[in-house]
């Protein structure tokens, strides 16, 4: 095995842990970690928050589990993109990110051969089509939080946020905090329908509303005006808003162009299999994978938990293969958290069709509610400001526990 060769694509928090883990489980061959960035790997999560506050610097995002490549022997290779893949023949092209750009873009486009390809090249912000002012901007990289910071420093700012999404609502919260006048703007009639149901959601236009955010809900954004730098957001219903900064979070899409012809399957995200397997020697990790989850189904997701687990597993998975062992499919409790003013909403498992608040009330912003199926089964739990049920009800669910075991452990 020591003459292998595993590339990593994808040098962030997937990725990162990915390489990280094939050292540890003692593969002795060459990793390669590419990343089109030209940071080293950092973590994403304070960007719309602490960082974006002001209140961290850059070296404390910078990720543990590639805090010291040379020392784990890991070439990682900066500024440089991977731009095809075949599969078939175990080949992988890529060429330099940016002129100049980072430690691996002195290089021409080149082919890289590999026995092992871990994809880990996550999603991007989508942006509003045919939009190009200044002072529009979205959130996925250090450099957007950068300019972000710059333009909320800079005054007047009136800051409107489109999408009241996780990372548009903390973007809102922030700028709130530092005093600025914001407008978060919702096409849907209450933010977050497909993760949270209404009464949740409609509890985070109340937490917003309550520290002088104009949340707009059930209206559109017709267009951006402005000369070369926006002026304001005009509404579906005819409105517009002054805007000095505009912050765009519909969404993101996952990276997978370079890897179109490649022979996996594509289908918003990688597809792959119950244990992240996409292709002979391939597998996929983090915000880009869409795997076959045994109990949820196809499903890809973006939270920060799921990357650092899934890039763990992608690792072993991968040289389980070598060793011909059997390997459990991946089947983790998907989990997330967003920080919004004072609150730590967290939710653990998956939103179902019904829904009981077991701790606390929406009034006090401070609750434990469960969700279930249309059977009565628990299939996940929300919680506000209450970290140790979070925690608590993650390890219900994976172990199958019932209503009656969640309701009595989470609502005591
Ligand atoms: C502002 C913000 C706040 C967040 N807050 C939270 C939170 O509070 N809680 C939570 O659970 N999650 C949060 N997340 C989500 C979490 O950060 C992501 O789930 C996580 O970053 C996913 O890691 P990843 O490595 O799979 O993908 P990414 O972090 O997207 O990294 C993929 C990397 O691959 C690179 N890449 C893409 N294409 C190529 C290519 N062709 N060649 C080479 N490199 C390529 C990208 O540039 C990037 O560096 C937040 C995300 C953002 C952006």
């Amino acid at each position: 095995m020591s003459e292998r060769r595993i590339v990593v694509v994808g040098a962030s928090l997937a990725g990162a842990q990915a390489a990280q883990t094939l050292r540890r489980q003692g593969f002795e061959g060459v990793v390669e970690l590419i990343g089109d960035e030209p940071h080293p790997p950092y973590n994403r999560p304070p960007l719309s928050k602490k960082y974006l506050a002001g209140e961290t610097d850059y070296d404390s995002l910078r990720l543990r589990s590639m805090a010291d490549p040379d020392e784990l022997n890991v070439d990682l290779r900066l500024g440089l993109r991977a731009t095809g893949l075949d599969v078939e023949a175990h080949t992988l092209h890529v060429a330099p990110a940016e002129a100049g750009a980072g430690s691996g873009a002195t290089a021409e486009p080149h082919t890289i051969n590999y026995d092992g390809l871990i994809i880990a090249t996550g999603a991007r912000a989508r942006r509003l089509p045919g939009v190009d002012l200044a002072g529009v901007f979205e959130l996925r990289t250090v450099d957007d939080a950068d300019a972000i910071r710059a333009a909320f420093d800079a005054t007047p700012s009136r800051v409107v946020v489109i999408g009241a999404g996780f990372i548009g609502a903390e973007v809102a919260a922030t700028a709130r905090e530092a005093g600025l006048e914001v407008t978060m703007i919702e096409a849907q009639d209450s933010p977050l329908q497909r993760v949270l149901d209404r009464d949740a959601g409609m509890a985070i236009v109340d937490l917003h509303r309550g520290h002088g955010v104009d949340v707009r809900l059930g209206v559109g954004v017709a267009s951006l005006v402005g000369d070369d730098r926006v002026s304001g957001v005009v509404l579906d219903d005819g409105t517009t808003i002054e805007a000095d900064v505009v912050v765009v979070g519909i969404g993101v899409i996952p990276n997978t162009e370079w890897a179109e012809d490649s022979g996996l399957t594509i289908d918003n995200g990688i597809v792959c299999d119950a244990t992240c397997l996409a292709g002979s020697d391939v597998v996929a990790v983090g915000d880009v994978a869409r795997w076959d989850h045994p109990r949820y189904g196809l499903m890809r997701v973006e939270q920060w938990d799921n990357a650092v687990d899934q890039g763990s597993y992608g690792a072993k998975r991968l040289l389980a293969s070598w060793a011909g062992e059997a390997v459990d499919p991946y089947a983790p409790i998907p989990s997330f958290w967003s920080d919004q003013f004072d609150r730590k909403i967290q939710l653990s498992g998956m939103p179902g069709e019904q829904f009981e608040i077991v701790q606390g009330s929406l009034d006090e912003q401070r609750f434990v509610q469960i969700y279930s199926d249309a059977h009565g089964a628990p299939t996940g739990a929300l919680t506000w400001n209450r970290p140790r049920q979070s925690m608590q009800a993650r390890m219900l669910l994976e172990s199958d526990a019932d209503m009656a075991e969640m309701r009595d452990t989470l609502g005591g």
